[in-house]
């Protein structure tokens, strides 16, 4: 069973999706990365998400492949890229990734990060688009406590129902300011890079240690400590059917106190405030 974290309305929401940036790149990779998500989808895994930035629409293309017959099953999450973030530009951009993606609406709709567009005008047209049915939510991405501040006093600014940023046991700092300010407001953080994009993080010995304990490896106690809150979504990329397997029985870890203070000691937590870490 994979955990459910609450969107600011109450929705629940898988805890553990899957990330999709630099899939369908590679046209003899795509049948692999198709049945990768689908199986992912089987196992509960059913928030996805792109951007119409990845690949230029080609993650788009092969999401639509995976979710095909299957649209009901899936939470979809796509993001605009700020450049086309205006007035206009924002319903342009929603209509174009509606047809890579083959649907009629996105469940959640990210700005990727803040751009030269006034954030009041991007805010307008998510709204416009929430009222007109063609995505449930919106929200933002790769922002720090001091936009989330401007944006909650903007008016329907508090319709924001994620931020969605780096997090991992070597990214930390959000725990200072930008969770709690999120916790505050009922608002769950979306933590992307969960695994560290496969990096030194994997090669952590305290996760090492405490996956031992757990019979689990590594990447599984990174997304487990992830989720450890209730109040973080994780969304972890996978090209193999093997990954996304592991990935999604890390969600049965339960890390205890030991282990916490194990990766605590070795990926420490924030002691005062950093600016927001952003891919
Ligand atoms: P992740 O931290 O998810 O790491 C992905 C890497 O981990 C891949 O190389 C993958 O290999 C590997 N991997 C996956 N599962 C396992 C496993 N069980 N064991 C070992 N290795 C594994 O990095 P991403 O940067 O892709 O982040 C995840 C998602 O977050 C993105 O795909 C995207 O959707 C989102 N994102 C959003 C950003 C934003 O600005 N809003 C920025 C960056 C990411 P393989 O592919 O071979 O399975």
């Amino acid at each position: 069973m994979i955990p459910m974290v609450d969107l600011p309305d109450g929705t629940a929401i898988s805890a553990l999706g899957q990330g999709t940036w630099n899939i369908g790149d590679d046209p003899a990779r795509a049948a692999d990365e198709v049945a990768t998500l689908r199986a992912g989808i089987d196992l509960g895994l059913s928030l996805i998400d792109t951007a119409e930035m990845y690949g230029e629409g080609k993650s788009e293309r092969l999401v639509a492949r995976a979710i095909e017959e299957q649209r009901d099953r899936v939470f979809l999450v796509s993001k605009v890229y700020p450049h086309n973030a205006s007035a206009t530009g924002v319903a342009k951009s929603c209509a174009a990734s509606f047809e890579r993606l083959g649907t009629d609406h996105i469940d959640l709709y990210l700005l990727h990060w803040r751009g030269q567009h006034p954030l009041a005008e991007t805010v307008e047209a998510f709204e416009r688009l929430r009222e007109a049915g063609k995505i449930r939510y919106w929200g933002v991405s790769n922002f720090d406590t001091d936009d989330m501040t401007e944006l909650a006093d903007l008016q329907s600014g508090r319709h924001c129902a994620t931020d969605q940023v780096l997090y991992h046991p070597d990214e930390r700092g959000i725990e200072f300011d930008l969770l709690p300010w999120c916790s505050a407001h009922a608002m769950p953080v979306m933590a992307y890079s969960p695994l560290g994009q496969a990096g030194r993080l994997l090669r952590s010995a305290a996760l090492r240690k405490v996956g031992q304990r757990h019979g689990a490896t590594p990447g599984q106690i990174a997304l487990a400590w992830s989720l450890r809150s209730g109040k973080i979504i994780a969304i972890p990329k996978a090209s193999s059917v093997a990954h996304v397997r592991e990935n999604a029985a890390a969600a049965a870890i339960e890390l205890t106190a030991q282990d916490l203070a194990e990766i605590d000691a070795a990926h420490p937590p924030p002691h005062a405030r950093e600016r927001l870490a952003m891919l």
